[in-house]
């Protein structure tokens, strides 16, 4: 098939190159200028483990194009996906005016058009989006005679940053949203060689198909609304269970396994930590709490798990606090600064709030990133963070040291080293318990984790 994709970010690229493998025709579309000019020289503006190989791949095969005409991409195209961002507004909804302008620029492209053509939502929109993007589409695009034959189908994402492709080639489920019945048959047409796991980068031991779920527009809408927050929900549950765990004396990390060896909750997302950040989770449980709202219902559970979520980034201040115990004129170095590892992304992540309230509280901040510390330019959000090039460097005259991404080269740290090079306190907060405490403790450290501190006698 021949398929458009507005906007070629993290969720977009990752489709248009899986798309591409897939057998389809694929032209990837952005408004902005300097990642369309890395893309049409066939460099991934993003960093995304895998992501440059299959680019490059698909690319060579002659089905994958990045161009900046959004009239000429949809003009040929029978399936247009929509994959343009979706930011929180201040108020907490969702800020979907570049789904709009999109949607209005599809209609007017296709005026007077007798094709059908299908407009796929990628994009995470609230619940009655996707009637809104048919609305835009027919009124944009009339001419005095029949709006073109669009249909809306609505496709959430559900692939983790970090693992995107891996989650892209094998999703546990492809949800399709639509109330005309064609539509949803060609769009289980254009998934059918990943369905079958029949193209590149599908896990083939994998015993059967991919379950499609097959549903109404404003269902799809909610499933993907429903999923983030039954997910942030586990992460704020856990977290909270390992501040009482602190206190009492337990260890969340085994009171995760021992509950998640329970088929009805699972092991997946409950490891206690600093809290749940990116580009994701914050802005859409912010979005479900505003539609609740709108709708006259109290989301008392959501509210909770956001200012659960709010407290655990504040911990690793406390801990800090309670260690040294004042901060002004301390120096605080930061082991991860993007939001989870395997990414160059920093929405929302953790690390930018922490940063703040240490300089608030008149601590120097120096941060080492796996990703960012290897690049030629320090990127605008961690501005108040001093680089550093690698652990040592970061360790060299730290108070103290904060794990706040677990990339998985901090298993491998020699601390007796860091600990050299801090000096006199060796104090280590482990925001993401992913560093062996007790490794650390027997090298001379203050090992300090979430939920794994014994309660002071
Ligand atoms: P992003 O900011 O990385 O990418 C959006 C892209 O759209 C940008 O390149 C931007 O230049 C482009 N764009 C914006 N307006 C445009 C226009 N009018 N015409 C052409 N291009 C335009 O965002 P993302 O992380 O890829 O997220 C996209 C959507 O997918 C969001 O709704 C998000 O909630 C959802 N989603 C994201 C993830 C994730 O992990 N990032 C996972 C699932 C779902």
């Amino acid at each position: 098939m021949r398929v458009a994709v507005i906007g070629t970010g993290y969720v977009g690229l990752v489709s248009a190159v899986c798309l591409a493998h897939m057998g389809h025709t694929v032209v990837g579309v952005d408004q902005d200028a300097g990642k369309l000019a890395q893309l049409q020289e066939g460099q991934s503006p993003i960093y995304e483990p895998g992501l440059q190989e299959d680019l490059t791949l698909a690319i060579g095969t002659g089905r994958l194009q990045f161009h900046g005409n959004l009239a000429a991409a949809v003009a040929s195209s029978g399936v247009i996906f929509i994959a343009v961002g979706t930011p929180s507004l201040p108020s907490g909804a969702s800020d979907t005016r570049a789904v709009a302008s999109v949607a209005t620029a599809i209609g007017a492209a296709l005026a007077g058009d007798r094709q059908p053509r299908l407009v796929v939502n990628k994009s995470t929109v609230p619940i009655g989006t996707g009637a809104r993007v048919q609305d835009l589409v027919a009124r944009s695009a009339a001419t005095g005679a029949a709006p073109p034959p669009v249909t809306v189908v609505s496709n959430p994402e559900f692939l983790r940053e970090g693992q995107a492709l891996w989650d892209s080639y094998n999703p546990d489920r492809i949800v399709l949203g639509s109330d005309d019945p064609a539509a949803l048959l060609t769009m289980e047409q254009l998934y059918a060689p990943l369905i079958k796991r029949r193209c590149r980068g599908c896990d083939v031991s994998h015993p059967g198909p991919i379950p499609l779920i097959k549903t109404d527009l404003a269902s799809a809408e909610m499933i993907k609304y429903a999923a983030n927050a039954f997910l942030a929900t586990k992460v704020s549950f856990i977290n909270e269970l390992a501040q009482l765990c602190d206190c009492v004396g337990a260890d969340v990390t085994l009171v995760a396994d021992g509950i998640g060896l329970d088929k009805r909750i699972g092991r997946a997302f409950l490891d206690a930590g600093i809290g749940w950040g990116g580009s994701c989770l914050p802005k859409d449980v912010s979005a479900l709490v505003h539609t609740a709202s709108s709708q006259g219902i109290h989301p008392r559970l959501m509210e909770a798990v956001t200012a659960v979520n709010r407290d655990q980034r504040r911990l690793v201040v406390r801990k800090l606090q309670k260690a040294l115990p004042v901060l002004q004129g301390r120096t605080i170095g930061l082991l991860g600064l993007t939001f989870k590892p395997n990414t160059d992304d920093l929405r929302e992540a953790p690390a930018l709030d922490i940063a703040d309230e240490l300089i608030r509280l008149g601590a120097t901040v120096k941060g080492f990133d796996p990703y960012w510390s290897r690049q030629d330019h320090w990127p605008q959000p961690l501005a108040s963070i001093q680089p550093c090039s690698s652990p040592m460097a970061l360790a060299q005259g730290c108070d103290a040291l904060v794990v706040v991404t677990e990339w998985p080269e901090f298993k491998l740290l020699d601390w007796e080293q860091l600990g050299r090079e801090m000096g006199g306190r060796r104090l280590v907060v482990d925001g993401r318990n992913c560093v062996d405490g007790a490794a650390l403790t027997a090298a001379g450290f203050c090992w300090q984790g979430v939920g794994h501190n014994p309660p002071a006698r």
